[in-house]
């Protein structure tokens, strides 16, 4: 008899809300198939405590409330010296782990596939070294995707610095021109130590036997069509991709605990009423943008539902733990009882999922993070972007002029979004026959989310073929 009948998939996991809230997702993915899978996530050595906090109580979280997955705390690397930037101590993190994680691979009895996040692309050589092959799992959009593959060839055939162009329009295959600016700040400069990391973790996706993406392939058909015809790097063939998304958390926080006061409030709401203001896990504002986003909502006269960060002050403490906001400091003096019948704001975090899917919700501000996006995408509610950092500036050209499913709030790149601004976008989402227009296209797209999910849809066809490609299922 096979002594191994069930061969293990271990899923490797970064740091970061973002990406391991779709990884806990996966994991259900394959265990509703009968795929057994563990969850390997990487430890910060004490070095790094502090600065990995946020994410390490996110992983607990995720670990409590999902008793069913097994998850595997690598041993931490030592790393005496952390690196002063936030990012590069991060991928400092993952590249130190791969030992960690080979001898976990080497230690089970048998393993189907190594499946890790783009972030602990130097996995691939732990899966290389333990024979066990390897896939991508890519938490953000297909558009990033194609546009991140094509950078090694972008690079190798220009010269020149994406910083010094401006908003000349970039024209890569699968995807809209994107303004120069609006690449993440991480390839701005190829003299930049992290430019040349990521390149290089972008040329290494073609080792990977296939990437799995979290999208679905009807808001992005364009970009899938082009890593699906290998254009996107010219010369090499791409591995397989396969659009299993979205997978985004199902109304758990309803089922685990008390409905959130902020869901009853919008029960008492009209229909399609309320502006919800999120800027995802890390996201904040600057103290002077929060007086404009208050300034700009109240002269609107909508309802709003707006979650409140403290302003980061230092951009190296970017990652850590912020305190809870002081309203009565950051907001305009009186803003609070001025707005009291019709907005509310929340401390720090609100049950996105659901308030996204709430019938009071007419419109989504938001920092264009991609479960962000998917989440606004398969509730339905038109977005105005305002994006942030990593490749949130992308997901906001495709969104805008491609998925059409939104408008900028132009400021973004400046020193201020201002409350002008906030006003007329969210009057135009809100009130205009362009709002309208958006709506339909939002209807379209949650429509065919459904579709994408349902039992024989595309997302879940996507999924068995890839169960088939490597021999997880007949
Ligand atoms: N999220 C939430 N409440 C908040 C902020 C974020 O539930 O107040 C969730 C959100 O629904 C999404 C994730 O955290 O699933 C954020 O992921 P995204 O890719 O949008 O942004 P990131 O945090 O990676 O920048």
């Amino acid at each position: 008899a096979d002594p191994n009948p069930n061969p293990t998939v271990v899923l490797h996991a970064c740091l970061g809300v973002g990406h391991l809230i779709p990884m806990v997702e996966l994991a259900k993915l394959f265990l509703g198939r009968g795929v057994p899978v563990v969850i390997a996530v990487p430890t910060p050595p004490a070095s790094t405590a502090d600065f990995f906090s946020s994410t390490a109580s996110a992983v607990a979280g995720l670990e409590a409330a999902n008793p069913s997955i097994a998850f595997r705390h690598l041993p931490p690397p030592d790393y005496p010296d952390p690196d002063p930037h936030p990012f590069l101590q991060m991928l400092d993190l993952l590249r130190l782990t791969v030992p960690s994680l080979l001898a976990f691979l080497r230690s089970l009895p048998s393993v189907a596939a190594l499946v890790l996040d783009l972030f602990c692309i130097d996995s691939l050589d732990a899966a290389a070294q333990a024979g066990v092959p390897a896939y991508i799992y890519y938490t953000s959009s297909a558009g990033d995707l194609a546009a991140f593959l094509h950078l090694p060839h972008h690079f190798a055939t220009t010269e020149g610095n994406f910083k010094d162009m401006g908003k000349a329009p970039l024209r890569f295959p699968g995807v809209p021109p994107i303004p120069a600016s609006d690449m993440p700040h991480t390839v701005m400069d190829r003299a930049d130590p992290i430019c040349t990391i990521r390149v290089g973790h972008y040329g290494r996706i073609l080792e990977a036997r296939g990437v799995l993406v979290n999208t679905y392939e009807w808001i992005e058909a364009r970009a899938v069509r082009a890593l699906r015809e290998g254009v996107c790097v010219p010369g090499r063939p791409t591995p397989p991709v396969y659009c299993i998304g979205l997978l985004i958390v199902e109304g758990e926080a309803a089922a685990q605990g008390e409905r959130h006061a902020c869901l009853s409030w919008l029960d008492a709401q009209p229909e399609r009423s309320v502006v919800f203001l999120c800027f995802g896990s890390m996201g904040a504002v600057s103290a002077a943008e929060l007086k404009e986003i208050a300034h700009g909502l109240d002269n609107s006269g909508h309802r709003f539902l707006w979650v409140v960060r403290t302003p980061p002050v230092d951009p190296a403490k970017f990652f850590l733990p912020r305190p809870e906001p002081d309203l009565d400091a950051l907001l305009p003096d009186g803003f609070m009882e001025r707005t009291r019948d019709r907005g509310m704001v929340l401390k720090m975090w609100a049950p996105q999922v659901e308030v996204l899917r709430h019938a009071a919700t007419g419109a989504f501000v938001t920092h264009c993070g991609w479960n962000s996006v998917l989440e606004a995408a398969s509730a339905g509610v038109p977005m105005l972007c305002w994006p942030q950092y990593a490749e949130q500036r992308l997901n906001k050209v495709f969104v805008v002029d491609e998925m059409k499913f939104g408008v900028v709030m132009e400021g973004y790149d400046e020193e201020l979004v201002k409350a002008e601004e906030v006003e007329k976008k969210v009057r135009l989402v809100m009130e205009s026959e362009e709002g309208d227009k958006l709506r339909e296209r939002l209807t379209l797209a949650k429509e065919k989310a459904a579709e994408a999910l349902a039992h024989s849809g595309p997302s879940r066809m996507a999924f068995a073929e890839f169960l088939k490609d490597s021999k997880l299922s007949t």
